[in-house]
């Protein structure tokens, strides 16, 4: 391991947010000889329970409004991914002329190993999971952080050595990147998605471009083919392509089989991974290992009995002869796509939920050919209604209900699935709650055993 410098030592720094990953940079700071302050807007009773402990660790803590109105100036502020640049928190630093980078940016400044990123519109988490699984099992020490659940910061805190991180980012973090650099970059795909913190698709794609800003032609690029001349700029990294229709990219698709240069390395019919969109999921990881020069068998055979995060296309109960799919995490219309086409047979569908700035109507025709009965629910329902009018559909109050009216509309061999394609908060507190409810009422539904405990 190589030492880096310590630019950070009796500094004066804020870091802004109380959550995990504030906790950790904070910590992380504090471990490099910063003075330390924290500042949240919040006063909740874990928020003031996480505030004495960092005080006890040294930090100075402020919380609701002290923390959005703290006077001081800082050499520095580290953002917490999730807390948007406009909120009182932030600007109360900004514009005191503080500079500003984010968790992903102080971590990566104390990081002394390779790092793997990964981007895109859907498929992060998933992705990120197979990799660190598929290159543990070739031998790569690894170990998963980012936006998946820890945060990079905190992996550092424990001083392991390892032989590379594979780290989720999200484009709210590469905006507040400088320096991050990583070895390999994965570039999944591109979609409408968090127009309602964009101005538009050119503002997000160009955050989420920012992941190749600082790699050189010792770096690599896992792309989708098509995106060599589509959706991404020349890169200084060399490229590793994958595609999930196209032939001329370095790993494709026949069938159920992906190939390295005509070599089949996996064959997806024996994964628990179904439909195009995991099969490119794993090409991009496949694409990960050709850059480090891992054993493609070695990393095929650790597919083989991966279970996929809940909430993604998740088989939750067969019963009747219904197949009922939990895929909450649909928050954006490509990866309901992706899950209507990874369905075969009948198909009742539920949908809707947030306004999240765009609407329903590109994925009418769609649902038009594939989608038997469409039951909708949250704020959007209506909009979504008049956008589909071609489709049988009711709009219903509540996800109880949309599942109750389900149970009538599906015959047996047929396939229920959530997929909202849109976010959870105007009705849960997230994708999990929201996914948890529909697993609890098919569960109370059903008189078969639900197949997958919930996680
Ligand atoms: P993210 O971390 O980017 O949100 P997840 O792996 O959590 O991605 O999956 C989120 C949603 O996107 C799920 O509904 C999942 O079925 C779908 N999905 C997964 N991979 C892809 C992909 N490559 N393209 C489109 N949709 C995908």
């Amino acid at each position: 391991m190589t030492t880096l410098e310590n630019p950070y030592n009796d500094r004066s720094i804020v870091v802004l947010g109380l959550g995990r990953s504030g906790i950790a940079a904070a910590r992380l700071l504090l471990r490099k000889g910063a003075r330390v302050t924290v500042c949240d807007s919040g006063e909740s009773s874990s928020i003031l329970e996480r505030a004495e402990l960092l005080r006890s660790e040294g930090a100075t803590v402020l919380t609701g409004t002290a923390g959005e109105r703290d006077p001081l100036r800082y050499d520095l502020a580290i953002l917490s991914p999730g807390i948007e640049e406009t909120t009182p928190l932030v600007t109360n630093v900004t514009v005191k002329g503080t500079p500003l980078i984010g968790e992903l940016e102080l971590a990566f400044g104390f990081c002394t190993f390779p790092v793997v990123a990964i981007t895109g519109s859907n498929g992060k988490t998933t992705t990120t999971e197979l990799t660190s699984l598929m290159l543990a099992a070739a031998g790569w020490k690894n170990a998963a952080c980012g936006n998946i659940g820890t945060p990079m910061s905190e992996l550092l805190l424990a001083e392991e050595a390892w032989d590379l991180l594979v780290t989720e980012v999200s484009s709210f973090q590469l905006e507040t990147i400088k320096t991050f650099r990583p070895k390999v970059a994965i570039w999944l795909n591109l979609s409408p998605n968090h127009l309602d913190r964009y101005p538009s698709m050119l503002e997000y794609r160009a955050a989420k471009l920012r992941i190749f800003e600082n790699q050189t032609a010792e770096d690599f690029a896992v792309i989708p083919q098509r995106a060599v001349v589509g959706d991404i700029p020349p890169l200084k990294a060399r490229t590793v392509t994958f595609s999930t229709t196209g032939s001329s990219a370095e790993i494709t698709l026949r069938g159920s089989e992906i190939l390295h240069r005509e070599e089949v390395v996996l064959d997806l019919a024996k994964t628990k991974l179904r439909g195009p969109h995991n099969a490119a999921n794993l090409m991009a990881a496949f694409g990960c290992g050709i850059a480090l020069g891992a054993d493609l068998k070695r990393m095929a055979a650790a597919v083989v009995e991966y279970i996929p995060p809940a909430h993604r296309c998740e088989l939750i109960a067969e019963s009747n002869g219904v197949r009922w799919i939990n895929d909450s995490k649909a928050t954006n219309l490509d990866a309901m796509e992706k899950a209507i086409q990874s369905v075969q047979g009948p198909l009742i569908l539920i949908a809707g939920g947030k306004d999240k700035g765009f609407e329903f109507a590109p994925i009418a025709p769609l649902v038009r050919e594939r989608v038997s009965f469409a039951i909708l629910i949250g704020e959007m329902r209506h909009r979504i209604a008049r956008d589909w009018s071609a489709v049988p559909l009711a709009a219903v109050g509540s996800l109880e209900e949309a599942v109750a009216l389900a149970a009538t509309k599906a015959p047996a061999g047929s396939t229920v699935l959530l997929s909202p394609g849109t976010s959870s908060y105007d009705m849960f507190n997230n994708y999990i709650e929201r996914g948890e409810t529909f697993r609890n009422c098919v569960k109370e539904l059903s008189k078969e055993p639900i197949l997958t405990p919930a996680s």
